[in-house]
């Protein structure tokens, strides 16, 4: 196998889970959402995947669980019985949580059950109604324009089950009790960035850090219904207590596989641990092939809406290649597994990964005497000049030039403009002469 092709594996990977997840149909409950997380705990290969059911009617602050739907079938037929537009075909040609409907329209009143967007087209635009009751189509604009009057028959067949609502979620264990939230959705239906990219690059982290040989960390990877699944699992059992408790930092992730540009949206801190770690490896790293748009907390849109309320605070940083909202294909039927790439997935987890890498990392240090160590007696000193030699030991001499114990490494990268797995390197070898220790407290 070639270089290349090595390292696009978990991308690759990534991408074949995606694939996998985009036919399912999705929506906030109902068995779409299980049949994904079936297919993820396999992906993962961890017994410990666990699926919490809420039910219906369950109080989650000030929010409740709503009747679990479920859909078999919708279709708008003419009157000589020829389907027009069928949910087998597309499956975002039905509105989420349409209520069922068989019913025969005039052309005229046709026009009041469906959903178009007239600046595209060409696209099948995704629509919800998840708390109101209605019932409604999707389908291009061009195709609704072609319609003939006649009469039409509206035939959805949904149901509305006193069931539950579906969380996952698997935890890996580290040395520290404190812990980093991976969270996505999964209640799309058939998008490729929007978002089974998402559950995908979770999917495909989660393998990568229960492979860890050693973890500082405890990792918790949530995958839950936008909105209302953060909120019911935040409110289940003691989880929001414990979050507070242990979480020091986390990403919430949307839109991860195309290969556009890469997105932070900031915590409401600005400059929490996450925003810290992920802003670090997009200024420093090598492996960041692309340009970072930051986004403040203002234009939030994904669950780091919840995990930053203010109640809740844990300082989640959003993480996307091109934003939600950012790209024509949003909520399309043009966000299909051909927007997406294997080499869009992988930028994304090579960035997470050295986020893990950094947040692992991450500590303070600082010199234990008065003055610049004395390199040369040691061997960090190189003997003799060469050129280029001397920028290993630039980086070691500023290194330990902000080693004061109160700048940690993550600074420290940021102020002498060098990434965290070169400066790691360094560190080992000055932590193992005694001329640097770990110092205090984060
Ligand atoms: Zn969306």
């Amino acid at each position: 196998m070639d270089k290349s092709k090595f390292s696009m594996i978990e991308g690759h990977d990534a991408y074949l889970l995606a694939s996998k997840l985009f036919p399912i149909y999705r929506s906030i409950t109902g068995n779409g959402v299980r049949k994904s997380f079936d297919i993820i705990k396999t992906h993962i290969g961890d017994n410990s995947f666990k699926v919490i059911e809420i039910p219906t009617g369950t109080k989650v602050f000030d929010w409740t669980i709503p009747k679990e739907w479920n859909i078999e079938d919708a279709y708008i037929e003419d009157e000589r019985g020829q389907k027009i537009i069928s949910f087998s075909d597309n499956n975002l040609h039905v509105v989420g949580y349409s209520q069922p409907i068989d019913l025969w329209v005039d052309y005229s009143d046709l026009e009041k059950y469906i959903y178009t967007e007239k600046k595209q087209p060409k696209v099948i635009p995704y629509v919800t109604s998840y708390y109101k009751e209605s019932s409604g189509f999707c389908m291009s604009y061009e195709q609704f324009s072609k319609l003939k009057p006649c009469k039409y028959h509206l035939y959805i067949k949904s149901s509305f089950l006193m069931g539950a609502l579906s969380l996952a979620e698997i935890v890996f264990y580290g040395e520290s009790q404190d812990e980093i939230l991976i969270s996505t959705y999964c209640c799309h239906p058939s998008m490729g960035n929007d978002n089974c990219s998402g559950m995908a690059l979770s999917a495909e982290l989660a393998k990568y850090v229960k492979s860890m040989v050693h973890r500082k960390y405890t990792y918790r990877f949530i995958f839950v219904p936008e909105t209302i699944g953060a909120i019911a699992y935040l409110a289940h059992k003691d989880n929001l207590n414990h979050l507070k408790r242990r979480v020091k930092a986390g990403y919430t992730l949307s839109c991860v596989g195309d290969d556009g540009d890469y997105s932070i949206i900031f915590s409401n801190k600005e400059n929490s641990l996450s925003d810290r770690a992920l802003l670090n490896v997009m200024k420093n790293s090598a492996i960041v092939k692309r340009k970072l748009k930051k986004y403040s907390f203002l234009e939030r849109g994904s669950d780091e809406r919840q995990f930053n309320s203010p109640n809740v605070d844990l300082g989640i940083t959003g993480f996307c290649r091109t934003k939600y909202w950012e790209f024509p294909e949003y909520h399309t039927s043009l966000d299909s597994m051909e927007f997406i790439s294997s080499e869009g997935l992988q930028g994304s987890f090579d960035c997470m990964k050295q986020v893990i890498n950094v947040l692992e990392y991450n500590d303070l240090y600082k010199v234990p005497f008065p003055c610049e160590p004395q390199l040369g007696k040691r061997n960090l000193y190189p003997n003799i000049s060469k050129k280029g030699m001397y920028d290993d030991v630039k980086v070691m001499m500023d290194l330990l030039a902000y080693a004061d114990g109160t700048h940690d490494l993550i600074e420290i990268s940021d102020i002498i403009k060098q990434p965290i797995d070169k400066m790691l390197i360094i560190i080992k070898s000055l932590l193992n002469e005694g001329v640097l220790c770990k110092g205090g407290k984060l």
